[in-house]
């Protein structure tokens, strides 16, 4: 079955649409959390990823901000204003979708988390120690993970049972074997340098991977985050993918 997953949307509708378009024809959709925050769209973004094809969603920490799950005192000015603007936007019917996330699921032999397996929401893997200490907490041998925006992913070294990582450019095909841990990037808030949407392509009969990335309009979704009063800065990064 071929697999879209996308991570890290942010509310960032112009670049959903480019993946979705990119990614078409695809028979099932898996979205690794922080549908929104950031950008401009969250209600759309949601009722485009609530209408995907065999969806399977879990949530992320902006989810958890936005909904007021957790103390949002706990972000910083910009992240919080953001969350604040958000949080006033989602219509009643998104917000309860949105509540009703879990923190991790698994399916077709792979477990999904925001952040890690063995701290869904909030954890960062982007060292391999990180991500050896993670691979006790996933009964499954894949793993796919958001959170940091940065596609990549840590393997076994099968030979020395070393921990190695590998960053994932444009039209990567990965052939999984064995326990690893794949972050797909973000769709709608790029941090690898490469301002463009970053998605996978995942075939659950053969465990490949493709990795792609697409451009999108990046400045008519800066202007609208501007226009929208939210903080210049996360429209800013979007040029610079950083
Ligand atoms: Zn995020």
């Amino acid at each position: 079955m071929r697999t879209l997953i996308i991570s890290d949307v942010h509310a960032n509708l112009a670049a959903l649409e480019a993946v979705l378009s990119a990614a078409t024809p695809f028979d099932s959709a898996w979205c690794l959390g922080d549908l929104v925050d950031y950008g401009p769209d969250p209600n759309e973004c949601v009722e485009r990823i609530r209408n995907l094809p065999r969806l399977t969603c879990i949530t992320g920490n902006h989810e958890a901000a936005v909904l007021e799950m957790l103390a949002i005192e706990s972000f910083n000015g910009d992240a919080r204003k953001s969350a604040l603007w958000t949080a006033k936007q989602l219509t009643d019917e998104n917000r309860q979708f949105l509540l009703g996330l879990p923190e991790t699921a698994a399916v077709s032999q792979v477990s999904l988390a925001h952040g890690s397996p063995r701290f869904p929401v909030w954890e960062y893997v982007l060292d391999t120690q990180t991500a050896a200490e993670n691979f006790h907490h996933f009964e499954t041998p894949i793993c796919f993970v958001g959170h940091s925006h940065i596609p990549l992913i840590f393997y076994k070294n099968g030979f020395e049972h070393g921990t190695e990582y590998l960053i994932l450019k444009d039209q990567n095909v990965l052939h999984l074997e064995g326990k690893s841990i794949i972050n797909p990037g973000s769709v709608g808030q790029p941090r690898d340098g490469d301002p463009r949407a970053s998605f996978a392509i995942f075939d659950t009969d053969t465990n490949t991977w493709q990795q792609y990335r697409v451009e999108y309009d990046i400045k008519s979704v800066q202007k609208r985050i501007r226009d929208a009063g939210l903080p210049h800065n996360h429209a800013n990064r979007l040029s610079s993918g950083s």
